[in-house]
């Protein structure tokens, strides 16, 4: 399928502002063109048109396996084991409460520092719910092997750190998981979309991510989850809703769950919102994720060096080996939260996360060579002249 090959970057498939230099798209992908007119279409003819009648005459029902197949293709999933659904958050206490049942004998879910605090809040909660002495140990990312001990029942473990960018190693950490006797679950907000990701070869038990970062599903797009095939049909849902169940308009008094990974699903899908979702997902369409994650390095590569050469007050805050890293990079610089305001301004969008981090995604569907200059221009402009020393840019708003 070498002929609809796609070359990267692809700018013209995003509707992205004059004048910006969106370095944010791990946090909020931009809006790829044709998904404001499919959510109308949607709206009038779906909605509007046939009213309840949708549900079978536009199959809204089947839409979170169907746009799951779709997921499922970007992170190497077998067709018909990926649904989405409700947010990450959910996603996750979902899948960490079934692997914690799979588990009885044991007690301990292991974390990372590095992973993202709604994860680890979502295992706070549930072992407080369980109330069966569960403990959460959240160890250093580079610890993780070695604390795979037999007390272990999951692994949590989110493959890119939010803040850095440090990247796990998917296969070689499910194997020692599981030889360990714990069962594998991996966050994959940070790694969906942004390089190839090969779930079904990990062997991982369950998978989650998100698809409003790299996916570009829009705000408030909705959560995949993965459930290896085999365990499927054994797993127990915590969250046993009425979608989830076996035959959801046999109105049953009793909950069975369906058969495979629908039964992760919760309750009335967000059809609008998975509307977008499938049609931003278009654009993947002939995109060979080797040639994303090459692009990807080599964009990261360019920002670290002309970083280095002409920032000198920034000190990298992620891992130097590409191997070792996602797809953004990461500065310490003590005025970060101002300096990205002042960026922000004029134009080079990324974010800031406490207490010092100056974060920028690299996005290879429409970022290129040029764009990472042109940063590195206005972010040497900033410093240079302390363009950041300005109480409006100390200013914070809810959302950082
Ligand atoms: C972005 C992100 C989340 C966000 O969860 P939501 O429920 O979608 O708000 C959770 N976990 C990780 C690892 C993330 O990167």
């Amino acid at each position: 399928m070498k002929d609809t090959t796609r070359t990267l970057p692809m700018k013209d498939r995003f509707d992205l502002p004059e004048g910006v230099i969106y370095l944010d798209g791990n946090s909020l992908g931009p809006l790829p063109k044709g998904v404001g007119d499919r959510v109308a279409r949607m709206m009038a003819e779906e909605w509007g048109g046939h009213l309840i009648g949708g549900w079978n005459a536009d199959d809204w029902m089947g839409q979170p396996m169907r746009v799951g197949d779709t997921v499922g293709r970007l992170i190497g999933a077998e067709p018909g084991t990926v649904v989405l659904g409700d947010t990450l958050s959910i996603k996750v206490y979902q899948a960490l409460s079934a692997a914690v049942r799979m588990r009885p004998d044991r007690k301990v879910i292991l974390s990372d520092s590095g992973n993202f605090p709604s994860d680890l809040y979502m295992a706070q909660g549930l072992i407080a719910q369980l109330g069966q002495g569960h403990e959460l140990r959240i160890v250093e990312a580079e610890a993780v092997m070695d604390a795979l001990g037999e007390d272990v029942a999951v692994a949590m473990i989110t493959q890119v750190d939010y803040r850095t960018g440090r990247m796990h190693d998917m296969a070689s950490m499910t194997k020692r998981a599981q030889a360990a006797g714990a069962v594998m679950l991996w966050d994959l907000a940070h790694s969906a979309g942004a390089m190839p990701v090969d779930v079904a070869a990990s062997g991982c038990e369950f998978a989650v991510g998100c698809t409003y970062k790299y996916l570009n599903g829009g705000p408030g797009a909705p959560a995949f989850i993965y459930v290896r095939p085999d365990i499927a049909p054994e797993i127990e849902p915590a969250l046993a809703g009425w979608l989830g169940h076996d035959a959801p308009f046999a109105f049953e008094r009793g909950y069975r769950p369906a058969t495979g990974v629908e039964r992760m699903r919760v309750g009335t899908p967000p059809v609008i919102q998975m509307t977008a979702l499938e049609e931003a997902l278009k654009v993947w369409e002939g995109v060979d994720m080797a040639e994303l994650r090459a692009a990807s390095v080599a964009l990261c590569e360019l920002f670290i060096a002309e970083v280095e050469a002409r920032c000198p007050a920034l000190t990298l805050a992620s891992p130097r080996d590409a191997a070792m890293r996602g797809s953004q990079v990461s500065f310490h610089f003590e005025h970060g939260y101002a300096a990205m305001q002042a960026l922000i301004a004029r134009g080079v969008v990324g974010d800031f996360r406490a207490p010092d981090i100056m974060r920028f995604g690299f996005t290879p569907l429409y970022i290129d060579a040029g764009d990472v200059r042109g940063a590195v221009d206005i972010l040497q402009a900033v410093l240079d002249d302390r363009l950041w020393d300005d109480p409006a840019y100390r200013r914070t708003g809810r959302v950082t």
